[in-house]
């Protein structure tokens, strides 16, 4: 009788504190979130000088998981490297001062001071808020080779880099809207 309630005794409290770790992580991730959209001006001034790509913290989820976090457009961008349709879009002549986040794991991307008129029908920017934002990949297709941008936290499809952007990098980060989500914030000082 004794071993039994011994037991129940040690079978309660594991599952407290398995409990306990579950919601203690899903606190740090929400505030993990939080920071990313409401960065301060001088936060988002201090990520735009980081380079430490290995730092950034990855986001992953099971597929199910983005299936039911994602409206159909989105995961369709994000999760299955799909492009949306030209112009009718929901950035693309956008001119709100803010910052850009991924829509799959709110990592900050670009900010309205790179975004630009390409005449392409996408949102445009000739580069991202910081070295850490987004990563390139080699894309092969569809018969071409293009460069694949992604988030550089969950490493979500955003769109491709052309060289045919304005100055000073010369490079078109040509996105798409559904990939991301526009923060309104005042730029300057
Ligand atoms: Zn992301």
């Amino acid at each position: 009788m004794r071993v039994k309630f011994l037991i129940i005794i040690i079978a309660v409290g594991l599952l407290a504190v398995i409990g306990g770790c579950t919601s203690a992580e899903y606190q740090n991730e929400s505030i993990m979130i939080a920071e990313r959209t409401n960065l301060s001006l001088n936060e988002l001034r201090e990520f735009e000088q980081r380079t430490d790509i290995e730092n950034v913290k990855p986001f992953e989820l099971p597929d199910e998981e983005w299936r039911a976090m994602l409206s159909s457009s989105e995961y369709r961008v994000l999760r299955n490297h799909g492009t949306e349709l030209p112009w009718r879009n929901e950035y693309n002549k956008v001119k709100t001062e803010g910052v850009y986040h991924c829509r799959g794991c709110h990592h900050p991307l670009f900010t309205s001071e790179t975004k630009y008129d390409s005449g392409s029908g996408w949102p445009s920017f000739w580069a991202p808020l910081a070295k850490i934002s987004v990563k390139t990949k080699v894309d092969k297709s569809f018969f071409m080779t293009r460069t694949e941008v992604v988030c550089a936290s969950c490493e979500s499809h955003l769109g491709h880099v052309f060289e045919d952007g304005p100055e000073p990098t010369g490079l078109r980060y040509c996105m798409n809207s559904a990939a991301m989500k526009l923060m309104p914030m005042s730029l300057s000082e």
